[in-house]
């Protein structure tokens, strides 16, 4: 069976330990790989390479830094489809999204992230008190550590602006879909990439999440993922002082409003509900509808849902494949009995598929209020809950019913009403009548449960860059 190494000083390794986790193919439910279970022990070696390397890479120039991430992106495009292959049986999505879209987008966060190296400046301030420069220094040693559920895009979200700002990181993928960047460790060590600067440490959460987080030479963790793992961590870092990025869940409301042309863009409604199965943070969970349209919407909205092709990943007709893993899959089934114990109605779906793996029909739930589990509580699944409402204002009430705030999308062609709800929706980013339109440069995060700071663009090499003050004396003319 296939064993997938960590990456440390750019050489691959077995676990301090000689342990290995279980790898699964979500389609057929068999492990088809092992990766290494590693310990404090793995994040102390891989702490300790990336201290000895960091100096080296801060002190290059900007332009070589940048040099590096592009000549990795180069090497990926090279590779598209062995990663999209990985990314698809790894995570059991369909291949050609992993194909068209997601490892696309982690090639263009190492190119983004290149090319903001080069542009990436700080202030200056005078005429006040002498002249003022800031420096933006990299911290050190970072800690990253990312989720399932876009495996490599989301990996490189973090380590490009990590390494662009100059500091060495011990990343930590998911250890349900290590793959990806498994191969991408492998990749640097082939493009000869400054060793010691990226180190990958796989296994479990509380092992190696928990000590690379407490472990008191990372200067900072960028962290996405469940908020019961994100409030886990903030415990950790906060007597420590250590500085935090969390994404976290989310429970997206989508606003759909009759004057909207609705219809010409139910395919990206739709899509916006059920892309990787709903196993997207961005995905809107809580469909909200102008009472006047609400049963014409309803009924195309769900034959629309029920046409989608549940498949296997491969099949390049399948528009979802399976969930995850067995716990997460466990997990979206009993979310939908426990809607149906709510009083919900299931309009389609509402069941596993008889086959071997993971997979869940797309399901539409209507009859459940704002205060339901239902309709609070994230499910992460194929599952999208419809409730109408009747004007601007019940709609916003329902749009902010939850603890979560990470995106919200309207559809309307009335702009007073679109700028007006975009300002007092509880979310981080609002999409208007698009999903996903995505401008790199732009903050990404959430509010309330959905998570502390913001990612993207300057924000995200502010977060890995300190700011220091430096006042000059200017001696009166
Ligand atoms: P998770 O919180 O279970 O795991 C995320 C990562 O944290 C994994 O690498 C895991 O091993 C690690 N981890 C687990 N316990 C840890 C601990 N005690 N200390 C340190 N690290 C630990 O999340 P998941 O199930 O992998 O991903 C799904 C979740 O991620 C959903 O809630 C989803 O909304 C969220 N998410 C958020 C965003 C965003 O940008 N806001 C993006 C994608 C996913």
């Amino acid at each position: 069976m296939q064993r997938l190494p960590h990456w440390i000083d750019g050489e691959a390794r077995a676990s301090d330990s000689g342990r290995w986790l279980d790898v699964f193919d979500p389609a057929s439910g068999r492990a088809y790989a092992q990766v290494a279970s590693g310990s404090a022990a793995d994040v102390a070696a891989a702490v300790a390479a990336a201290q000895a390397a960091q100096p080296a890479w801060a002190r290059l120039p900007n332009s070589e830094r940048a040099h590096w991430l592009d000549a990795l992106a180069t090497a990926l495009h090279a590779r598209l489809d062995d990663f999209a292959h990985a990314e698809s049986r790894d995570g059991g999505k369909p291949f050609a999204l992993a194909r068209d879209v997601e490892i696309p987008r982690a090639i263009s966060n190492l190119r983004f992230f290149a090319h903001a190296a080069t542009q990436f400046a700080s202030e200056s301030h005078h005429g006040e008190a002498g002249l003022n420069y800031t420096l933006r220094q990299p911290l050190g040693t970072v800690g990253t550590i990312s989720p399932w559920n876009l495996p490599l895009y989301l990996f490189t979200w973090k380590i490009a602006p990590a390494l662009a700002a100059g500091n060495a990181v011990v990343a930590k993928p998911s250890e349900i879909t290590p793959a990806t960047a498994t191969l991408l460790g492998e990749l640097a060590a082939q493009i000869g990439f400054p060793r010691g600067v990226l180190n990958i440490v796989h296994g479990l959460g509380p092992e190696v999440g928990e000590a690379i987080v407490a472990h008191e030479a990372i200067k900072a963790v960028s962290f996405t993922g469940s908020t019961a793992v994100g409030r886990r961590i903030a415990g950790v870092a906060g007597p420590m002082l250590k500085k935090v990025s969390l994404e976290l869940g989310g429970k997206n409301p989508t606003l759909v409003f009759a004057d909207s042309h609705w219809r010409d863009h139910l395919d990206t409604l739709v899509r916006s509900a059920f892309q990787n199965s709903g196993q997207i943070c961005l995905c809107g969970s809580r469909i909200l509808v102008e009472r006047g349209i609400y049963s014409e919407f309803r009924d195309a909205f769900v034959e629309r849902a029920a046409a989608l092709r549940v498949g296997d990943p491969m099949d390049s007709d399948a528009r979802l494949g399976p969930l995850v893993s067995q716990a997460h899959f466990d997990k979206v089934v009993a979310a939908i009995a426990r809607a149906r114990a709510e009083g919900g109605t299931t309009l389609c779906g509402g069941q596993a598929l008889q086959r071997p793996g993971w997979f869940v029909a797309p399901t539409v739930i209507e009859g459940l209020g704002p205060d339901t589990a239902s309709n609070r509580e994230e499910i992460f699944g194929p599952v999208a809950t419809l409730q109408p409402f009747d004007d601007d204002d019940d709609a916003l009430r329902l749009a902010n019913a939850g603890d979560y705030g990470l995106c919200a999308m309207l559809w309307t062609r009335d702009l007073d009403r679109a700028h007006r709800l975009a300002a007092g929706v509880r979310a981080g980013i609002v999409w208007i009548n698009t999903w996903l339109a995505r401008d790199l440069r732009t903050p990404f995060g959430g509010v309330g449960q959905s998570g502390l700071g913001r990612e993207g663009g300057a924000e995200a090499l502010r977060f890995f860059t300190e700011p220091k003050n430096v006042c000059l004396h200017l001696p009166a003319p």
